[in-house]
């Protein structure tokens, strides 16, 4: 992954553009529930970056639902085509998940793990070689929620 440049990408009828600044935070294969459900696969690729390095054309259609860690999840997606931009969330970071899949050449980044391996499915494969996690990652330190907000935290 060339960490530093700019990628650019789109849905599939090409309503809506974007193009995302370096350096990515993280790339990662997600196989949690709601991911299979809203892409209809097994699992989804997602690239973590801040919601600055996002340079959008057009206007995504949006659904937004409780996630897993209790705060809502909003996935922005194309109206006409079903094409799938990127997820947003209201947990602390302002950083957005963007779907590895609708890069021009999605061959320009690579996951490097996979995480609600407790969601995957059995027909499901992944590079034996990545780092895999039960539930969510542990989170690039900026965008760890404090330690007084969760429960228990001290
Ligand atoms: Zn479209
Ligand atoms: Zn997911």
């Amino acid at each position: 992954m060339k960490n530093d440049d700019r990628l650019e990408g789109g849905c599939l009828c090409g309503a809506i553009r974007y193009e995302i600044d370096g350096p990515l935070l993280f790339v990662s294969q997600c196989c949690c529930k709601d991911c299979q459900k809203a892409t209809g696969t097994g699992h989804t690729t997602i690239i973590g970056i801040h919601k600055s390095q996002l340079h959008l054309q057009g206007a995504p259609t949006t659904y937004t639902n409780a996630g897993d860690t209790g705060g809502t999840v909003t996935r922005h997606f194309c109206g006409t085509c079903g094409g799938r931009i990127f997820t947003s969330g209201d947990l602390p970071g302002e950083y957005i998940m963007v779907q590895a899949g609708s890069l021009d050449d999605p061959n320009r980044v690579s996951p490097e793990s996979v995480i609600y391996m407790k969601d995957a499915v059995a027909w499901d494969f992944f590079d034996p070689a990545l780092p895999k996690h039960e539930g969510m990652s542990p989170r690039p330190h900026h965008v760890t929620r404090p330690a007084e907000d969760r429960p228990g935290g001290q």
